[in-house]
């Protein structure tokens, strides 16, 4: 049996988790048992491998958490493994911190909007509330009132706040010492949850750096973006040892193909990892000048300064822009549905002559 499940109440964010899964061990598999031997009948897999996977490295279970993957998201990321958690990318990490953190049909979420759909969404498929602390704008920037947050989390008793840094659609970056603050606040209250999909590109500090010093803070990582691995679907949750023990006893059994972990490890390698490093750096470059373009493109309103490989802008008419845009072949994500982003497109960075192509339709809008 985990150790954990004898120890006495701990003060950390362990004690969070919802009640009824504090002793749940969840499945068995036939990977978790320990047992040493040369004849593996005991996951009634087939003996032969098939004749299309050409070195037979299919036939059984994968590993539920690949000590070698861990351990080399682990040095990415500046953790330990054993705070780290691999899983279906962050998408799967969302889902599984509100299945184990809020009760089924009840307790509720913090989100500030506009920000990415998946948190909402996994809450509603939960029967969890969501609470919206909506962004405001002040002199063309977003802001992020953590305070209020702090407030709206603690009146309404959330267990989970979900900040976004650098944020999707806005490409804002939230302060280190901000959500330090207010995972102060709501310790032994609430989880706060950074999803930094997009850090690679801010070249800032990641929270994963205040783990050790909040341990109610978890951050979500991602190879989708910065890694361009976005088909190989693996993200990280990175957070307290305890809490991503109990998260693991949560997850599917073997969340990653065999196929997917070999393509992270391939990635992550030597001159794979200088090429990813070198791309980012292109982004950035490509991102000053993507913004300044767009703000002398006759219609365009505005453009917010981002921190992401994505531009948010504002159009006088968003329709006109956008179907200029698609005459060219070129498809932007079209924010109007979103609260408040009624004239917003967000346009995500690409090679410089894509980046051109973007300009270069838009300089005809309505002119
Ligand atoms: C793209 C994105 C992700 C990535 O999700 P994966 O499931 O890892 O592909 C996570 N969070 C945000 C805010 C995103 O925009």
């Amino acid at each position: 049996m985990n150790a954990m499940l004898d120890a006495t109440p701990t003060t950390g964010p362990i004690a969070l988790l919802r009640e009824d899964l504090r002793d749940f061990a969840g499945y068995r598999s036939a990977r978790s048992e320990k047992l040493q031997g040369h004849i593996w009948l005991n996951a009634n897999e087939s003996p032969w491998a098939n004749p299309a996977d050409r070195d037979g490295a299919l036939r059984r279970y994968p590993d539920p958490q690949p000590q070698q993957l861990r351990e080399a998201l682990a040095a990415l990321y500046g953790c330990v493994p054993e705070q780290l958690l691999a899983g279906r990318g962050s998408d799967e990490g969302i889902d599984l911190l509100v299945r184990a953190f809020c009760r089924p049909g009840g307790d509720a979420i913090v989100v500030s909007t506009p920000t990415f759909g998946m948190y909402a969404v996994s809450a509603r498929l939960h029967g969890t509330r969501v609470i919206d602390v909506p962004l405001r704008e002040a002199d063309g920037e977003w802001i992020c009132d953590l305070s209020a947050i702090g407030d709206a989390a603690i009146a309404q008793s959330a267990r989970i706040v979900f900040l976004c840094s650098p944020g999707n659609p806005t490409g804002a970056l939230l302060p280190l010492k901000d959500i330090a603050a207010l995972a102060g606040r709501l310790e032994r209250r609430a989880l706060v949850v950074v999803d930094e999909a997009y850090i690679e590109y801010a070249g800032a500090e990641s929270a994963i750096s205040l783990i050790g010093v909040q341990r109610n803070i978890v951050v979500l990582r991602t190879l989708s973006k910065a890694h361009a691995l976005a088909a190989v679907r693996i993200g990280s949750v990175i957070g307290d040892a305890e809490l991503i023990e109990a998260l693991r006893r949560c997850q599917a059994p073997y969340p990653l193909p065999v196929a997917c972990v070999a393509q992270a490890l391939a990635a992550l390698d030597g001159n794979a990892a200088t090429t990813t490093r070198d791309r980012i750096s292109a982004v950035q470059a490509e991102r000053e000048g993507l913004q300044r373009r767009l703000a002398s493109v006759r219609g365009v309103r505005r453009v917010y300064p981002s921190r992401a490989n994505f531009v948010l802008v504002r159009f006088d008419d968003a329709q006109d822009a956008f179907e200029r845009l698609l005459s060219v072949g070129v498809v932007v994500r079209d924010m109007r549905a979103a609260q408040g982003l009624g004239d917003a497109l967000r346009i995500s960075l690409g090679t410089p002559a894509q980046n051109a192509a973007v300009i270069g339709a838009l300089e005809g809008v309505r002119a």
